[in-house]
C-alpha cells in the first residue's frame, strides 16, 4: 500500500528539496548511489569489474524542463565516455540512458532527445561499447521504442528496456526478440493506472514469465533485470530449455541491492551487470528504490530519526 504513496511523492518538488537537503539522508542515499560524480564512482566501476561484474551506468536526472539542461545531460554522459575509455572495459560497462533527461518531454522533444542520445551513442561506440535506453513512464514508451529502432538502423546493440507491469509488454517483446535485439525486461517502477498496467504483484509476476518466455524463445539477447529469487530460477530454467548457453543472456540487478546474489550468479558463470547510478539528481531514482520495499522507507526514517 505505501509504494503507490512514495512513488506519487518522487513527483513532489517541495519533498525533493526537504529531502535532498537533509545531512542525514546521505548515508542511506549512498547504499544505492555509489558516488556523486564520475570520479568518485570510477573506482566502483573497476572494483566490480575485477570482481567478474559488468556494469550499466547511469548519470542521475530525469524530467529536464529546458534544452540547455538536456544538453548538460548528454555532455555528464560524453564525460562519463571520456573517463571509460581509457578503462578499456569494452561492453562490460555500457550506459543506460533516460531519454526524459535528453529532453523528450520538451516541445519537439522527440527529435531532441533523439539528437542528443545519438552523440551518446556514438561516442560509446567510438570506445567499444553501447547504451541502453530506460524505459519510463507509459506515455513515453512509443517514442522511446522508435527512438530505439532509429538508433538500431545504424548501432544494432542498442538495448531497449520493457515493463511486465505494462499490458502491452508482450507484444512488445514478440517484435523485439524477432528483431535481434538487447532487451532489459523489468517488472516496471513507476506509478501507472489501472488502463495500462497490472495493478496486482502477481499479475505482474505471471506477465514477467510470459514475457521472458518469449524473449528466451526468440532471436535477441535478454537482460533480466530483476532480484526476485524466483524469477531468476525461471530465468535459469527457460534460456536452458532454449538451448541458450550461459554467454546468451545476462542477469541485472541494481546496486546496493542483493548483492551477495550478485556475486554467486557471476561464480557460477553467469553474465551479471550491476546497474550502477550516480550524480547528484539521486531523488527520483532513490524514492523509486524505497517504493519497491517498504522496509528501505523504515531505514531511511530511522536515519533521519537519527536513530
Ligand atoms: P521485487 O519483487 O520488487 O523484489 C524481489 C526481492 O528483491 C525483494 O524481496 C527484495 O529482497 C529485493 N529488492 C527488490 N527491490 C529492492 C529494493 N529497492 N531495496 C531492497 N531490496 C529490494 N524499472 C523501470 O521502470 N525502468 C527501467 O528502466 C528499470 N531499469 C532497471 C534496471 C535493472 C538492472 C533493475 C534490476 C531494475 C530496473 N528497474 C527499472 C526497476 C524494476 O522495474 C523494479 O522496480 C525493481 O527491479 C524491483 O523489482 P524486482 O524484479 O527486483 O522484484
Amino acid at each position: 500500500m505505501l509504494g503507490p504513496v512514495i512513488l506519487a511523492a518522487s513527483r513532489s518538488d517541495a519533498l525533493r528539496r526537504t529531502i535532498s537537503a537533509a545531512p542525514l539522508t546521505k548515508p542511506v542515499v549512498r547504499r544505492f548511489i555509489a558516488g556523486e560524480s564520475v570520479e568518485a564512482t570510477a573506482p566502483a566501476i573497476e572494483t566490480m569489474a575485477s570482481q567478474g561484474l559488468e556494469v550499466t551506468l547511469d548519470v542521475l536526472g530525469e524530467d529536464v524542463t529546458d534544452p540547455a539542461e538536456a544538453t548538460r545531460s548528454r555532455d555528464a554522459y560524453l564525460r562519463l565516455i571520456e573517463v571509460l575509455g581509457p578503462l578499456q572495459l569494452g561492453e562490460r560497462a555500457e550506459m543506460s540512458v533516460k531519454l526524459s533527461c535528453m529532453g523528450q518531454a520538451l516541445d519537439g522533444g522527440h527529435d531532441i532527445a533523439l539528437k542528443n542520445v545519438t552523440a551518446i551513442v556514438e561516442a560509446a561506440n567510438a570506445i567499444g561499447t553501447t547504451v541502453t535506453l530506460d524505459a519510463e513512464d507509459h506515455t513515453t514508451v512509443d517514442s522511446t521504442l522508435a527512438i530505439h529502432s532509429a538508433l538500431r538502423e545504424r548501432f544494432p546493440r542498442t538495448g531497449a528496456v520493457v515493463q511486465s507491469y505494462l499490458f502491452r509488454t508482450e507484444e512488445d517483446c514478440r517484435r523485439l526478440a524477432a528483431a535481434g535485439s538487447r532487451v532489459r525486461l523489468v517488472k516496471g517502477a513507476y506509478k501507472e493506472p489501472a488502463s495500462v498496467a497490472y495493478q496486482d504483484k502477481a499479475e505482474v509476476d505471471k506477465a514477467y514469465v510470459r514475457c521472458l518466455r518469449v524473449l528466451m524463445e526468440g532471436d535477441g539477447y535478454p537482460m533480466v533485470g530483476s532480484h526476485d529469487p524466483r524469477l531468476i530460477a525461471i530465468g535459469q530454467e527457460l534460456a536452458q530449455r532454449a538451448g541458450r548457453k550461459l554467454a546468451d543472456y545476462e542477469f541485472q540487478m541494481l546496486y546496493g541491492i542483493r548483492t551477495a546474489e550478485q556475486h554467486r550468479l557471476a561464480a557460477e558463470g553467469h553474465r551479471m551487470r550491476v546497474y550502477v547510478a550516480y550524480g547528484t539528481d539521486w531523488y527520483g531514482y532513490f524514492m523509486r528504490r524505497l517504493a519497491e520495499r517498504p522496509a528501505n522507507l523504515a531505514f531511511f526514517l530511522r536515519s533521519l530519526a537519527g536513530r
